[in-house]
């Protein structure tokens, strides 16, 4: 019988999630719309009947240890998912119980930047590290940080907000209701308002100019930067520079030996990770310099949310 655990990505649009060993073997791995569903016991039903599915289907036999879930807005001690915006279901769901209430294996939840932390260090990259720092870089930015081999989570369960440091007094609108916080710069969507303010700001030629604001994506802004358009490689130039700088100040708060960078602006490769390594190392404490790597994710792209989530209840489970 082969010990397997459960991992679940829940996005705003799918729900990802697959039956998962030890050593990363992804045994079987499906999704299901989140939105479709309003309701979140129907949301859950559909949810626990699919895995049950895999696990019949997984070929060995199989043994369930324990479901790990990465979601937005989730807080690892209550197991709730608490006000996500992008979800369908307001206020506060106690989600590891409900869904507790259709396994009987230990269950844990925690926000998507920490499940892929620990997907980094269980399966990925950062196996043998003990300090390191996961930044994914979608919509928003999130942060996981690892220090002592241990997801930092402080005293409520939301620590590492980095995309909410204000980096920008009276700057842009973010979100959460506040102006100027990292991620309304640096983030698949900060680099698009900063295309569209150089857009405006100057007058070179640039590809981006035929682009409608809901049709630019970082894809776009990264393939016309690899063409050469000045626009597109500011942007990045301008993004790396408030990354680096804020990668240095959290450099000077944990001194980990790396920091990850995931998600579809890390896609952009050499057009963000130079500017952020040279703009941190440029403003880093002395005793700091040359010593932190800037590394892309270690795991492949398409099931890496789901081993996170697996990565935390295997966490839990050898703890
Ligand atoms: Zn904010």
């Amino acid at each position: 019988m082969k010990k397997v655990v459960a991992g679940i990505d829940v996005g705003g649009t799918f729900t990802k999630f697959g039956i998962v060993d030890r050593e990363g073997k992804v045994y079987a791995d499906d999704s299901i719309s989140t939105d479709a569903h309003m309701d979140i016991e129907g949301y859950l039903d559909q949810l626990a009947g699919s895995i049950r599915k895999l696990l019949e289907e997984s070929g060995e036999k199989v043994e369930l240890q324990g479901i790990g879930v990465g979601a937005p807005n989730s807080n690892y001690y209550s197991g709730s998912i608490e006000y996500a915006p992008n979800l369908n279901w307001k206020g506060v769901i106690p989600f590891a119980n409900l869904l507790g209430s259709r396994f009987s294996v230990p269950i844990a939840i925690t926000n998507d930047a920490n499940a892929a932390a620990l997907g980094e260090m269980i399966y990925g990259s950062a196996r043998n590290m003990k300090n390191f720092i996961v930044i994914t870089l979608g919509t928003g930015l999130g942060s996981g940080i690892v220090v002592n081999g241990e997801v930092v989570y402080g005293h409520d369960g939301f620590a590492g907000e980095l995309g909410h440091v204000i980096v920008h007094e009276d700057g842009r609108h973010c979100g959460c209701g506040r102006k100027g916080c990292l991620e309304t710069y640096v983030s698949a969507t900060g680099i698009k308002r900063t295309v569209y303010e150089l857009l405006a700001r100057r007058t070179e030629e640039s590809e981006l100019r035929k682009i409608p604001f809901d049709k630019l994506t970082a894809k776009n802004i990264s393939k016309a930067a690899d063409r050469g358009d000045r626009i597109a490689l500011k942007a990045f130039d301008v993004t790396g520079r408030i990354l680096g700088k804020s990668l240095a100040d959290v450099v000077a708060l944990f001194s980990p030996e790396a920091i990850f960078l995931l998600g579809g602006l890390a896609k952009a490769g050499d057009h963000i990770f130079k500017p952020a390594k040279a703009y941190m190392e440029k403003n880093l404490f002395n005793v700091f310099r040359d010593k932190v790597k800037i590394l892309p994710s270690g795991l492949t792209k398409a099931n890496a949310a789901v081993l996170g989530a697996a990565g935390l209840i295997c966490k839990e489970i050898l703890d």
